[in-house]
């Protein structure tokens, strides 16, 4: 990485956040994935304003990351800048019936405010492990619920630095997208609009909803969750299952056994295992039910 870009991250950002070289498995869910050229923590709007038009002033490749749970990086790394919206930009303030908060806060932190304040409509999401911007730009949903349900409109950064509004509707939700994958806009805050309701019959749902993701899913693993998206009127665990494909392995990636939709790096995984692993699983559906599994998994980096 060129040292007028490494003086310039110096001259905005405060020593402890940026690195060189850093692993990016652990910054995974997954726990794979080579170094990062360069990987910094921004700590709020003002420091974005300035590094992301110099970033595309001078051409240089980066990716947002929010809790990196829906990502898979490359072993070879990525050479570029990975801008991290974490726990520095996680402040939460609910006003009423609305929860503004910034894109860094983990969408678990937020539904359990929203319990404390006596909200209801964010239960969904209390056991996704994304953060809000990453919920947003996913379009996170679970339980019949999802992100655009509870939006009520998006702060975002610009290509050129500028900050805008973009309520429900502009944001274009759909199945596990939104506007925001095509654009470059970075999420910086949202407003979310929930309903009053009763704490106790709160708690119980977000109580029901994760015994049953403890029953269903391989918590006990890495993962990025759902590997691919569920096809039009069937389920992609069905598919993967009927397919003879349950606890098939690749290196150490391996379909998981309690949930096939999952795959799942078993201790020593490579990103690469994983990746053969996702082709495999399509090749077979593809082969015997004429199906096209859709990742929902995003891949970063040279695979
Ligand atoms: C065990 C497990 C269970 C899961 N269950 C579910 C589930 O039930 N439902 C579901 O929908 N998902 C689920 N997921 C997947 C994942 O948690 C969601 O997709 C989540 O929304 C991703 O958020 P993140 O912050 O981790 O995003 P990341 O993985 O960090 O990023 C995902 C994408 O969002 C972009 N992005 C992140 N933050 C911003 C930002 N501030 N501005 C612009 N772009 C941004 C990234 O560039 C990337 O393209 C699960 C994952 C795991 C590991």
């Amino acid at each position: 990485m060129n040292q007028v870009l490494k003086d310039y991250m110096a001259s905005i950002l405060p020593e402890e956040n940026i690195r060189y070289g850093e692993p990016m498995r652990l910054h995974t869910s997954f726990r794979t994935g080579g170094e990062a050229a360069v990987f910094i923590q921004v700590e709020n709007v003002e420091q974005l304003r300035k590094v992301l038009p110099y970033l595309r002033k001078t051409e240089s490749d980066f990716f947002i990351l929010g809790n990196g749970t829906n990502l898979l990086v490359s072993d070879r790394g990525y050479d570029g800048v990975i801008i991290q919206i974490g726990s520095a930009m996680s402040k939460i303030h609910v006003e009423g019936e609305r929860i503004f908060v910034q894109a860094g806060a983990l969408l678990s932190q937020t539904a359990k405010a929203a319990l404390d304040a006596g909200l209801t409509g964010m239960e969904f999401a209390s056991g996704i492990p994304g953060s809000i911007g990453g919920g947003i730009v996913m379009n996170a949903g679970a339980y019949d619920g999802e992100m655009k349900q509870i939006v009520e409109n998006v702060t975002v950064l610009n290509g050129e630095g500028e900050l805008m509004e973009l309520d429900c509707d502009t944001m274009e939700f759909g199945y596990r997208t939104s506007v925001i994958k095509n654009r470059p806009f970075v999420v910086v805050e949202a407003a979310l609009r929930l309903a009053p309701g009763d704490k106790e019959e709160i708690r119980s749902r977000m109580e029901e909803f994760a015994r049953r993701r403890r029953e269903k899913q391989p918590l006990e693993y890495a993962s990025a969750g759902s590997t691919f998206k569920r096809p039009e009127g069937c389920f992609a665990g069905k598919l993967i299952m009927d397919s003879g494909l349950r606890g098939y392995r690749i290196g150490g990636a391996q379909v998981s056994e309690k949930h096939c939709g999952f795959l799942i790096n078993t201790g020593n995984a490579t990103s690469e295992d994983i990746a053969e692993l996702m082709a495999e699983v399509q090749e077979r559906v593809k082969e015997k039910f004429g199906v096209k599994l859709e990742p929902e998994v995003i891949k970063l980096g040279k695979f």
